[in-house]
């Protein structure tokens, strides 16, 4: 049988999924809600109107409708990307001498380098359809932003892009992507804003992070006519929008009769491993299937590892609304790990609920082993991965590598979010054996779970 199946599965694009999947509908235990920081309350669709567009607000607040139409312009778009493949890793089974089935679902295949375009056409095509003129962002790495622009450009929608200033100034290529896309981009913390300049006048050298950022990229918003502010993960729309990967994964196994055993994804906010398993969980829910899922997280931001299920801001500045979820405190500032886009204090609401109920598991891994893996893959499936990706990778070939003491045929899927080709500072750093790991301490860590709001 597994002589049939080809290096690539590709789906023609009339199997292309035409609705998104949300998860929620089939959860017994719904995520939290959003609380509004001024009144304790759950945020309504009037609370959320000046933050977000009209009908990404329906669809954050939806908790019963299990799919989605996806707008005809929108499925136009993806279908110069789309679908993404999903790679049977043989080289990689090879090399390894496992007996276990690898498959991965590539979603680096398109300028922005990762899954993030996935939403960020989304998010501007409905900020276009409700009349706006442009949206607001911050950035982390750089993956985000580069996706929005690219999906303002296609639009003609004006973008402002936040950048965390460690990135901005370790990264300047992602930024001049973004520019040529059209972007104006700011390095944060700034003093174009009040929220910028306050944390600037506590701490003039921080190097900023992503929850700065998004308290910047919401004033500016919130305070701009025909403006709304858009986020590339975290919350429940980016995970509906992110369940194409899973939908089109799941079409491609099915094609052929695979049904995977352990499905891995990396862990920053949550958007890519939420559509990743989006369907896989909905059969798991439903009492259909059973699937192992583990979201794999770095050591040095560990949100579900050694994070409180609590109540917290989704941001620095505390101007955000408050997501119930696995978080290490909106103070929390991690090392400058080289996994960008794996530093956010916090976790989807809907994967925190998740995990919670026991429907999955996590792990954090460290960063030169995960380099290791990163190398050890590149050598051998030829992609050079993000090393956000290769926390996922570091998971499936230890997953693999067990499979192979015990001689057990399982079959793998994970997520390979993106390709490093802008992370080559960091692969420098790793090639010159300069690399750390550096973990926070449980003191570190109390001392940012001290600053937790005190609600549920
Ligand atoms: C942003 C990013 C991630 C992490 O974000 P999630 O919302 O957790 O998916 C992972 N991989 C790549 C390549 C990214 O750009």
């Amino acid at each position: 049988m597994s002589e049939q199946i080809p290096y690539k599965i590709y789906l023609s694009e009339n199997e292309m999924p035409t609705a998104w999947y949300n998860l929620r509908a089939d959860m017994k235990n719904k995520p939290a809600p959003l609380l509004n920081p001024g009144t304790g309350k759950p945020m309504t669709f009037d609370d959320l109107r000046p933050v977000f567009c009209d009908e990404l607000v329906r669809q954050e607040l939806d908790n019963d409708t299990p799919y989605i139409e996806i707008p005809a312009e929108i499925r136009d778009f993806y279908r110069m990307y789309r679908p993404s493949p999903l790679v049977r890793a043989y080289c990689l089974e090879k090399k390894l001498g496992t007996p276990a089935k690898i498959y991965y679902k590539f979603e680096g295949n398109n300028t922005s380098g990762s899954h993030k375009l996935n939403s960020a056409i989304a998010q501007a095509y409905y900020a276009k359809q409700q009349g706006l003129q442009g949206v607001t962002t911050e950035t982390g790495a750089g993956q985000w932003g580069t996706a929005l622009s690219m999906a303002c450009a296609y639009l003609g929608l004006d973008c402002k892009v936040y950048m965390v200033k460690c990135s901005y100034e370790q990264k300047p290529f992602r930024r001049e992507v973004m520019r040529t896309y059209g972007a104006s981009v700011t390095p944060s913390p700034s003093n174009t804003t009040n929220v910028g300049r306050k944390i600037l006048e506590k701490d003039p050298n921080t190097t900023g992070s992503l929850g700065c950022a998004i308290s910047e990229a919401v004033e500016v918003a919130t305070t701009t006519p025909g403006y709304r502010y858009v986020l590339g993960s975290v919350l429940n729309q980016v995970l509906l929008h992110q369940s194409v990967i899973g939908l089109e994964a799941k079409a491609a196994l099915d094609k052929y009769g695979v049904k995977p055993d352990i499905i891995i994804g990396c862990a920053g906010g949550g958007s890519n491993l939420g559509g990743l398993i989006a369907p896989f969980m909905g059969q798991k829910l439903r009492g259909e299937e059973d699937y192992r899922i583990i979201a794999v997280e770095p050591a040095s931001c560990p949100s579900f590892t050694r994070g409180r299920f609590a109540y917290d801001f989704c941001d620095t500045g505390m101007v955000c609304p408050l997501a119930k979820m696995y978080t290490l405190g909106s103070g929390f500032i991690p090392s400058a790990n080289h996994a960008g886009g794996l530093r956010y204090h916090g976790m989807s609401s809907t994967l925190s609920q998740l995990y919670h109920d026991g429907l999955m598991e996590a792990r954090a891994v460290e960063q030169t082993s995960v380099f290791e893996a990163a190398e050890y893959f590149a050598r051998v499936e030829g992609i050079l991965p993000a090393p956000e990706s290769s926390h996922a990778i570091r998971a499936a070939i230890d997953e693999a590598l067990k499979c192979k003491e015990t001689g057990e045929e399982k079959t793998i899927l994970f997520g390979l979010t993106g390709t490093g080709y802008f992370d080559l500072y960091a692969y420098e750093s790793y090639n010159n054996g300069t690399m750390t790991d550096t973990i926070p301490t449980d003191e570190q860590l109390q001392k940012s779970f001290a600053t937790l709001p005190n609600i549920g």
